[in-house]
């Protein structure tokens, strides 16, 4: 199928859907994750996993930053100390073995993401442990053919670790970029200059890996169209093969470093729409395809060639081409995906050392799925990644009268398409241009438990 994702930016129609939801990276939304599941529920899971032989995809979470980002949401620990990752990666080991002993030794690691906080605050020799050890634990792709990515921190990498990194068998990179305004980087306290941009990209280039993405932010402070329209000249002439332009959700009540952040130096919700307007039809008019849902690749990209071909999937690290496995995360606040469950380890260091002293996975919340949040994951999951959904299919592979079933749901959709956001009819839902930035709030129509809920606290949509 052609990606013909055309988006009609209306104005009024954005400003009239404008609240809060979730990112849908999973359905149930950890919200909904409780310590009702426990560690016991995993391990039967992991079995069951077993049993169906679906390949692996490993998830690494290093939690440590020199420096904070004001602007930051992420379970981070900011130190200077770099020997603070020492116990943390040994009980990391730990958690290696007692996970691989939970999974058959043939299955193949698909996927494989470190992710954090900076994955590069490591030195090489402990990048390179680490994968020696997960070697030997799972079983590694050798052949370059495994989606294995890292999050890397432009402001400190050498071209000797993203040399290190691709012996490793890593393919993938992720730089963190935000805005290349000297001001605006000065009010959210990371100070990037564009050349370690620049030369960690040639140097990537250079080593042949795969696919490089750049994560930029809109909604920062001093942030206004003029100042981020030449971020993204530079974007385009740097020529990533995939761009996310994220919304700055400013939510200083929940996250203490956003307290630094000035509320007035923010761009009104007017600028901020412009901001993202300029960005769609610039980075559109550069050749780049909208995936959806933040995410832009070019027409080459694998992603965009799995959505043309309608087997793209969405998984914790976003859009992905490998996301039939079973995810196993390690780390502090990493969020597992085994069979049918969620399931999350503790967030603080001394719980994390606690747990796995004791020889105990470091779970402390999950949440197993019914029936009814399979199917509505399933519907969630196709729109997101394909802005359709034949409505038949459901009805076939989960034996329910589609219409019957989403009666309530029937009723909101309605309403949204008078708003021209999709069209319905009996066999299929299709967004049109204008519902392709709302798809957010399209699927929070399939959420069961936000129908429950009067409050979240989720970013906004758009
Ligand atoms: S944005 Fe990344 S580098 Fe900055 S504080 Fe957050 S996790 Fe650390």
């Amino acid at each position: 199928m052609e990606n013909n994702h055309k988006i009609v930016f209306d104005e009024k129609i954005i400003k009239k859907y404008d609240k809060s939801g979730p990112r849908y990276t999973s359905y149930p939304t950890s919200i909904e994750f409780n310590d009702n599941f426990t560690q016991r529920d995993y391990r039967r899971w992991s079995r069951a996993s077993n049993a169906l032989n679906r390949p692996l995809s490993l998830y690494f979470h290093i939690p440590f930053c020199d420096t904070v980002c004001y602007y930051c949401g992420c379970n981070k620990i900011a130190t200077k100390d770099r020997t603070r990752s020492m116990p943390y990666m040994e009980a990391l080991k730990k958690e290696i073995v007692m996970q691989s002993m939970l999974f058959n030794k043939d299955k193949q690691v698909e996927q494989l993401h470190l992710g954090g906080g900076t994955p590069t605050f490591l030195n090489d020799g402990q990048l390179e442990d680490l994968i020696t050890f997960t070697n030997k634990n799972f079983a590694l792709k050798n052949d370059d053919s495994g989606e294995y990515s890292i999050e890397i921190d432009p402001r400190e990498i050498g071209e000797q670790t993203l040399a290190t990194l691709r012996e490793l068998g890593f393919n993938r990179l992720s730089l963190g970029v935000q805005d290349f305004n000297y001001d605006v980087q000065v009010a959210v306290n990371r100070i990037q200059p564009i050349n370690q941009t620049e030369n960690a990209i040639k140097i990537g280039r250079d080593l042949k890996y795969h696919s490089i993405s750049i994560d930029l932010i809109y909604g920062l402070p001093f942030q206004n169209i003029k100042s981020f329209s030449v971020t993204l000249d530079n974007i385009i002439r740097l020529s990533p093969d995939r761009v996310s332009v994220y919304n700055y959700a400013h939510l200083p009540k929940l996250f203490k470093p956003q307290r630094r952040i000035n509320a007035a130096t923010l761009p009104s919700p007017g600028e901020k729409l412009d901001i993202l307007k300029m960005t769609i039809e610039k980075l559109h008019n550069a050749g780049y395809v909208y995936i959806g849902m933040d995410h832009f690749a070019k027409k080459t990209d694998e992603l965009t060639i799995a959505q043309q071909n309608g087997t793209l999937q969405r998984n914790f690290q976003g859009y992905s081409t490998h996301a039939n496995c079973d995810m196993i995360a390690m780390g502090l606040s990493s969020i597992s995906n085994v069979g049918n469950t969620y399931s999350q380890n503790v967030r603080t260091e001394i719980e994390y050392y606690e747990k796995i002293e004791e020889g105990s996975l470091p779970i402390f919340r999950g949440i197993e799925f019914t029936g009814d949040d399979i199917v509505r994951q399933d519907i969630i999951s196709q729109l997101i990644c394909h802005l359709h959904l034949n409505t038949n299919i459901i009805s076939k592979i989960y034996s329910i009268n589609f219409w019957e079933y989403f009666k309530k749901e029937e009723a909101d959709l309605l309403l949204m398409q008078k708003d021209g956001l999709l069209e319905l009819d009996k066999n299929q839902i299709t967004i049109n241009s204008k519902g392709v930035l709302l798809i957010r709030n399209i699927c929070m129509v399939f959420d069961a438990y936000l129908r429950k809920r009067q409050t979240t606290n989720f970013s906004k949509t758009i």
